[in-house]
């Protein structure tokens, strides 16, 4: 479709040694990686034709959905955010099925999926190795590991969350009020989704950077 494709540092597939190539729709948007053998023939039964290493579910393979899928996307229902290991040092995650692309760590040398997830939300944890000079953490530590949603070092680094919290139709949980309607359904017949109201457009837009 509409993006560019290049090689990717001459790494292979696991599964049937080709070549991937890198997918990219720009320096704003998002890119991945992707097998040409698998994009035309799913390896797995849970894999559709068309799909890229960032929706591949093999277990180990290390461009996969598994090593580098990190935690639900926010926006829509059935995305992952994928950590997009190609765009350090700005470093990007993007959602997997939709538009999502969260810009988070600058200037960090490296980061990595752990294998650990968070205790709270289950998310992956990320470990970071921050530039010595650019080190947001106290001291002179420039290595943190935690959770992007949850952790509060992180939570200041990586804009998608930031934004989203910042925004009370983001917001959910037992801080919020519900049931004041005594179980009465206000949904008017005819709208079954009311869950994207306009407003959310223009909340995502600030995503976009
Ligand atoms: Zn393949
Ligand atoms: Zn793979
Ligand atoms: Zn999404
Ligand atoms: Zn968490």
């Amino acid at each position: 479709q509409n993006g560019t494709i290049k090689l990717y540092k001459e790494l292979r597939c696991p599964l049937d040694d080709f070549e991937l190539v890198l997918w990219s729709s720009g320096s704003r948007g998002k890119s991945y990686p992707l097998c040409p053998y698998c994009y035309n023939h799913p390896p797995f039964r849970d894999m559709k034709k068309g799909m890229g290493c960032n929706e591949c579910t093999h277990p180990s393979c290390q461009h996969s959905l598994s090593m580098l899928g990190i935690g639900q996307c926010v926006e829509c229902e059935s995305g992952v955010l994928v950590l997009d290991p190609t765009s350090g040092p700005k470093w990007k995650v993007a959602c997997n099925k939709c538009n999502v692309v969260a810009h988070c760590f600058e200037n960090a040398h490296r980061v990595r999926v752990s294998a650990d997830t968070c205790s709270v939300c289950e998310a992956a944890l990320l470990d970071v190795d921050f530039n010595k000079a650019k080190s947001p953490l106290p001291g002179d530590e420039t290595q943190h590991m935690g959770c992007v949603f949850c952790d509060p070092v992180f939570q200041e680094l990586v804009e998608l969350k930031h934004a989203a919290s910042c925004h009370p139709m983001h917001r959910s949980g037992p801080g919020r009020r519900q049931g004041r309607g005594r179980g009465r359904a206000r949904r008017p017949p005819g709208k079954p989704n009311p869950r994207r109201p306009k407003d959310k457009m223009s909340a995502l837009a600030a995503y976009f950077v």
